[in-house]
């Protein structure tokens, strides 16, 4: 039903949406910052931030229903700022389903196509193959309080993809949704995007559906994109502390750098000194930042001299699929591991334990002021 199935390789690398430069103040407040962004056909990119950091803002301004104070959004390559949100080639999910009450699922997926008047055959045609793709196939005459709230969703997403647009929006489109329903969805989603190959930006302020759903993932803070890259980039690269603290629990321990060949060390402690992942762009000397995620240490009991780091047992959370154990260092910080659930945990508050860190490079961000 999209024109955009071919998968082409010229088609893949040219941008679809091309953001410049976007600032949008609205009196004293920057809502968006200078944001530029290049999505490329096919791509689904998921602006990912905290309640306010400027993500529907930016979305708004892509749809046309905002103007940007300055900067350009490109469709294809061509400058929108002219175009009205309903001459933009753009399909649109918001939260709350806005579907129309009074008519059924049929005529709510055919509005945009009679606002097009396209010829009543085609309508009903393409209505029937939107309705399919979103599993709806049968629930064409049911009016929109007569389906569940992930059904009503869906009706949405067909009203959004009727028409093909070369680009569709999402912005929290799961965000009513209760989590098992919400985990469902986002399957059925990135399904039905990759189905048709469409442009899509999503916006979320849930880090696993960004991580789950998307081919890339920019982290907005305060109107800025501050990193952009795939979800194993942003979740194990992080610029900087605020994202590593954003994409999920962390720890960070702070040592001196030690340049060297491949990506030099860090000493966290005078007997200790982990290998630095390489990473574009020389560290500079001085401190850093070690990002820990909990399930990367192993907790070993009984440290002997010289183990490096070691602790003892604070305390041990059972959280179902792992056990969370807290250490208290010697050198006082705190540390939190967590260690798959594969049955009993033979450690205990109080227990001595080394800090096992394995033997592969870890990530550092610079201190954060
Ligand atoms: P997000 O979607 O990331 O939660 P928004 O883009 O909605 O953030 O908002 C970004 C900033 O712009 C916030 O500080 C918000 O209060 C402000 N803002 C958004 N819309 C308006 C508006 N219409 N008038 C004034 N301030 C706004
Ligand atoms: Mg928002």
């Amino acid at each position: 039903m999209n024109p955009h199935t071919t998968s082409s390789g010229s088609r893949r690398r040219s941008a679809a949406l091309k953001l410049v430069e976007l600032r949008k103040q609205f009196g004293d407040i920057v809502a968006i910052d200078g944001v530029s962004l290049d999505v490329m056909a096919g791509e689904f990119v998921t602006l990912l931030g905290a309640s306010g950091s400027g993500k529907s803002t930016t979305l708004m301004a892509v749809a046309g229903f905002i103007d940007a104070t300055s900067g350009e959004v490109l469709i294809n390559g061509e400058d929108q700022s002219r175009q009205p949100p309903h001459k933009r080639d753009i399909g649109l999910v918001f939260q709350h389903y806005a579907l129309f009450p009074h008519l059924s699922v049929e005529k709510n997926v055919a509005f945009p196509l009679e606002m097009r008047r396209l010829p009543k055959a085609q309508i009903g045609e393409r209505v029937r193959r939107a309705l399919d793709l979103v599993r709806l196939g049968s629930l064409g005459a049911r009016k929109p309080s007569e389906l569940s709230g992930g059904q009503q969703q869906r009706v949405a997403l067909a009203r959004a993809l009727v028409y093909e647009p070369s680009i569709l929006l999402l912005d929290e489109p799961l965000g009513a949704l209760d989590k098992s329903l919400r985990e469902e969805m986002q399957w059925e989603i990135r399904r039905i995007q990759q189905a048709l190959a469409i442009t899509t930006v999503a916006v979320t302020h849930d880090q696993h559906e960004a991580i789950t759903m998307s081919d890339r993932i920019a982290i907005m803070r305060n109107g800025r994109i501050e990193q952009i890259g795939t979800p194993a980039d942003i979740y194990e690269r992080p610029r900087t502390r605020y994202i590593a603290e954003f994409m999920g629990s962390s720890n960070f321990l702070r040592g001196k750098v030690e340049a060297g060949p491949d990506g030099g060390r860090l000493r966290v402690a005078p007997h200790t000194a982990v290998p630095l992942a390489p990473r574009a762009g020389a560290l500079a000397d001085g401190s850093m930042d070690l990002v820990i995620r909990p399930e990367r240490v192993r907790c070993v009991p009984g440290p002997r001299e010289g183990d490096g780091l070691a602790g003892a047992i604070a305390g041990v959370t059972y959280v179902g699929e792992a056990w969370q154990i807290d250490v208290k260092l010697d050198s006082g910080e705190m540390l939190t591991a967590s260690h798959a659930n594969h049955g009993e945990l033979a450690l205990a508050p109080g227990d001595r334990v080394a800090i096992d860190l394995g033997t592969h490079p870890w990530w550092a961000v610079p201190l954060e002021s």
